[in-house]
């Protein structure tokens, strides 16, 4: 099975690790499609059991084909802090493990990290389902909250300050769908003055743009279901952390009392995926800036959301933090608020009207009545979601392709 060669580019890491171990020299890995595993014998059974040999058990706990997504995932987060101690072993340094979805990725995550009474100081922009977890979810496991809705370096410590003991800061960034620009080295720096860990979720960004472990994240979480996949045909998540005896601990346990495992051959869909990441990536991110910048001058558009953008307030951060491009997400409001923006996304022809992000096709959706919907109009407003705001995954078609598209969708507008 190949390591980690962190001297390696991204396209290689994809393509390489944890590859070629499959014993009868299959070129790709077939997919483990088994719920068990044989035991040779009872003593091996149970020193498998016992944590005392390494082996497989039952997919519930782990399965060939998510080791193999873990490690490109651990070695694509982990990069520069391999890069900084290549001669310490990397298991040493960055773990990872799968989960069913980005949603069984986060709240795994979360709940092997903080007990009942404990506080989790949350920015109050997240993705939805993450909100909601937070909001509804998690208090009935007796978890506080304490939310910052200004995630600059004096939000973070004032709420840490006021809630001494939290084990954990929750990010996002960019923001699901505001794109807001989060500075994650000072949440880090926060949180670690403080005893507390940080967490970041990265599906926006993607370990192409940017790796929060090396601005100081204690763990990141994605939904592998978007950028990592890459094609729109699975549901999946993963952890990564810096903490190997976290993912090896609580979080396997989470995984394995919770439930949330994916399936093999998921996983192996998503292996595949992962092979063209970073061709993908730069053809994202090249054709959302293109996008942005030819959005922001179209007349029929009030505001565009992109942390690519000169113009936009957090550019100077997103350009020290997002190390390797802005991302494929736009964001945008059209003239004429929500009943533009509706004739807009329905008479668009090359960009699909669907929710989810990072398809190599460009989706288009409308945040207030559907990713976000779940949330009160007051919670949606102040994470700065209004009703004429339309969130563009940019997909790797031509562009020009995708400009006229929203050109002659414009015009009906
Ligand atoms: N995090 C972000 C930023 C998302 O946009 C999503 C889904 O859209 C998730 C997490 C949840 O991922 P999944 O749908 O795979 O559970």
């Amino acid at each position: 099975m190949t390591a980690i060669n962190p001297l390696h580019g991204i396209g290689t890491l994809v393509n390489h690790v944890a590859e070629g171990g499959d014993p009868l020299n299959a070129h790709i890995a077939p997919v483990y499609q088994t719920s068990t595993f044989r035991f040779p014998d009872v003593d091996t059974g149970a020193a498998r059991f016992r944590g005392e040999e390494d082996g497989f058990i039952y997919t519930r706990y782990d399965n060939p084909n998510f080791r193999t997504v873990a490690a490109k995932a651990a070695a694509l987060e982990g990069l520069d802090l391999l890069r900084a101690e290549p001669q310490r072993p990397a298991e040493e340094i960055v773990a990872a493990r799968v989960f069913a979805s980005g949603m069984a990725a986060i709240t795994s995550a979360v709940l092997a990290r903080v007990k009942g009474g404990q506080t989790i100081v949350a920015q109050e922009s997240l993705y939805g389902a993450t909100f909601n977890f937070f909001h509804d979810v998690a208090p009935q496991f007796g978890i506080r909250l304490a939310w910052v809705s200004d995630p600059s370096p004096e939000g973070w410590e004032r709420a840490l300050r006021e809630n001494p003991g939290a084990p954990l800061v929750y990010a996002e960034s960019p923001v699901n769908p505001t794109l807001k620009v989060v500075d994650l080295a000072a949440a880090a720096e926060a949180a670690h003055c403080h005893g507390a860990w940080l967490m970041v979720d990265n599906t926006f960004a993607s370990p192409f743009c940017q790796r929060p472990l090396s601005l100081g994240a204690d763990i990141v979480a994605h939904a592998t279901t978007k950028y990592l996949a890459g094609h729109g045909v699975v549901v999946g998540g993963v952890v990564v952390s810096r903490h190997p005896e976290y993912v090896a601990g609580p979080l396997y346990t989470a995984l394995k009392i919770y439930g949330g495992c994916p399936s093999p051959f998921d996983c192996w869909l998503t292996t595949l995926g992962l092979k063209t990441f970073e061709l993908r990536m730069q053809r994202h991110c090249a054709n959302a800036l293109a996008v942005a910048r030819w959005l922001e001058t179209h007349p029929r558009i009030e505001r565009v959301y992109y942390p690519g953008l000169e113009s936009r307030p957090d550019h100077d951060l997103a350009a020290r933090q997002m190390v390797g491009g802005f991302g494929g997400m736009v964001s945008f409001e059209v003239r004429g608020g929500l009943a533009a923006g509706k004739a807009l996304m329905e008479s668009l022809r090359v960009c699909t009207l669907a929710v989810s992000l990072g398809n190599t096709d460009s989706l288009i959706c409308h945040p207030a009545t559907m990713t976000h919907s779940a949330l009160a109009p007051v919670d949606r407003l102040a994470m700065g979601i209004s009703d004429g705001l339309v969130r563009f995954s940019v997909g790797i078609e031509n562009v020009e392709d995708i400009l006229a598209d929203l050109e002659q969708g414009l015009a009906k507008t």
